[in-house]
């Protein structure tokens, strides 16, 4: 294998600004990844000519291999082209052949209106360089090489094409320059919720997977902390496929292990499909009531193709009123305790499995901010009940602004009633 680790440099103003979050990046990475090939540096530059030279220059020292998005367009803020041609010491030529594909390709989709100038300038190419055709729109992009092996590939910005010149034109060869990598970047996730980063790391221990990374491979555990809960990703990289996909697989099961209670799936499971699933091979029927999620945990659970041979609906029981005429919710309880309460959010439980003929009625209420909130009762308190089997509240302080909050707090539902499917 003589080189699977490439550097990416993607090019334009509007992705420094911020005006345009940068897919090209994640799709390539992502791309590359499931071939075997590792992005080890990405950096971004503007539209200017020597940023582009520079950061294109420090990658082919460092990596030699560099894929480029960005500023092959036929207007003054493409650059790339000529920028890089310079550093390989090559002048730009037109190349006839080009000029006249864009021509012909620009009077089929504007019969009546002449061919501009400008246009032209996509047809010029460096000396020496390999065109790489574009089949999704007009600007091909370039492969260039020196006589060191170090080589740039450049593709347009337009996510759309980039997509199918990478897999059509550039992922080939890398893989004709990078020798027949044999090695494979293989990871996987295992999905935990109900849990803090902080105290998984506890639970897991220092060096839980031996973690070494050396010039023959590297196993390592990345903490992905989100809505959802904490992911953790084992990622195994330079090693055989055979070999990756065991020491990943066994890395996963021993992770498992130490952290049990708060697994709900792998990779991208969804803990709404695992609540549903479980409901389903019970033949149990599931209702919600909600006060502070405005639906939001009706949404998690339709949202999943098949619910409704488990779900049978819900209330979404904002005011007190409602709480009180839909659920059943005691009047003098919602003055005594207040609507986000334990003893409220039981009878909202209750109520719903009772009104709704459910096996297993789950309930939300909180306060979700960003006002609202009291010394004793901040914003992101919330009270989940569930009723079914076993009946039971938790109270949760939930972290974020109110669409967090809200999303945290329907995770956290699905997690009870995952819990209680477990017990029962
Ligand atoms: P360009 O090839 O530089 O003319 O870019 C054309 C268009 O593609 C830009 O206006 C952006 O909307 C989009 N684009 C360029 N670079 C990226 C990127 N890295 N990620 C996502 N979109 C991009
Ligand atoms: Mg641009």
């Amino acid at each position: 294998m003589t080189n699977s680790q490439v550097e990416l440099i993607t090019i334009g103003d509007e992705l420094l600004l911020g005006f345009t979050v940068d897919t090209n990046a994640a799709h390539i990475s992502r791309t590359l990844a499931a071939a075997g090939v590792e992005v080890v540096r990405r950096t971004t530059v503007g539209d200017e000519a020597d940023k582009i030279a520079a950061a294109v220059g420090e990658a082919l020292e460092r990596t030699g291999a560099v894929i480029t998005t960005g500023g092959l367009g036929p207007t003054s803020d493409d650059l790339t082209k000529p920028a890089i041609a310079k550093i390989f010491g090559r002048s730009m030529k037109l190349d006839e052949e080009i000029a006249s594909a864009l021509e012909q390709r620009w009077r089929a989709r504007f019969p009546n209106s002449r061919f501009p100038a400008t246009n032209r300038s996509q047809a010029e190419i460096p000396e020496g360089a390999r065109v790489l055709t574009n089949r999704h729109g007009s600007a091909p992009g370039i492969w260039l090489e020196d006589d060191k092996g170090r080589w740039v590939a450049m593709i347009p910005g337009v996510p759309r094409e980039m997509r199918g010149m990478l897999a059509e034109e550039v992922l080939p060869r890398i893989k004709v320059v990078a020798g027949g990598s044999e090695n494979a970047i293989i990871s996987e996730t295992l999905r935990t919720t109900g849990i803090a980063e902080s105290a998984i790391a506890e639970l897991l221990g220092p060096n839980v997977l031996g973690e070494q990374d050396t010039e023959t491979g590297s196993l390592s555990l990345a903490y992905l902390p989100g809505i959802a809960g904490v992911d953790l990703r084992v990622t195994a990289k330079r090693l055989a496929p055979a070999r990756a996909e065991k020491l990943v697989r066994e890395a996963i099961e021993k992770l498992r292990s130490l952290v049990s209670a708060y697994v709900y799936g792998e990779d991208d499971t969804d803990l709404a499909a695992v609540v549903l699933e479980k409901c389903r091979s019970l033949g149990l029927k599931l209702a919600v009531a909600e006060s502070c999620t405005g639906g939001l945990l009706g949404e998690r659970i339709t949202n999943i193709p098949g619910s409704s041979d488990v779900f049978l609906g819900g209330v979404i029981a904002y005011h007190d009123d409602v709480k009180r005429q839909a659920l059943d919710v005691r009047a003098e309880e919602i003055e005594r305790y207040g609507a986000v309460s334990e003893q409220v959010a039981l009878q909202m439980a209750s109520g719903v499995r009772k009104k709704l003929g459910a096996d297993i009625g789950v309930s939300i209420t909180g306060i979700a901010g960003p006002g609202g909130g009291t010394p004793e009762k901040p914003v992101g308190l919330v009270w989940i009940a569930v009723d079914a089997w076993e009946t039971k509240a938790q109270r949760f302080h939930l972290i974020g602004d109110r669409a967090e909050i809200r999303q945290r707090a329907a995770q956290a539902a699905l997690e009870i009633v995952r819990r209680a499917l477990s017990n029962g």
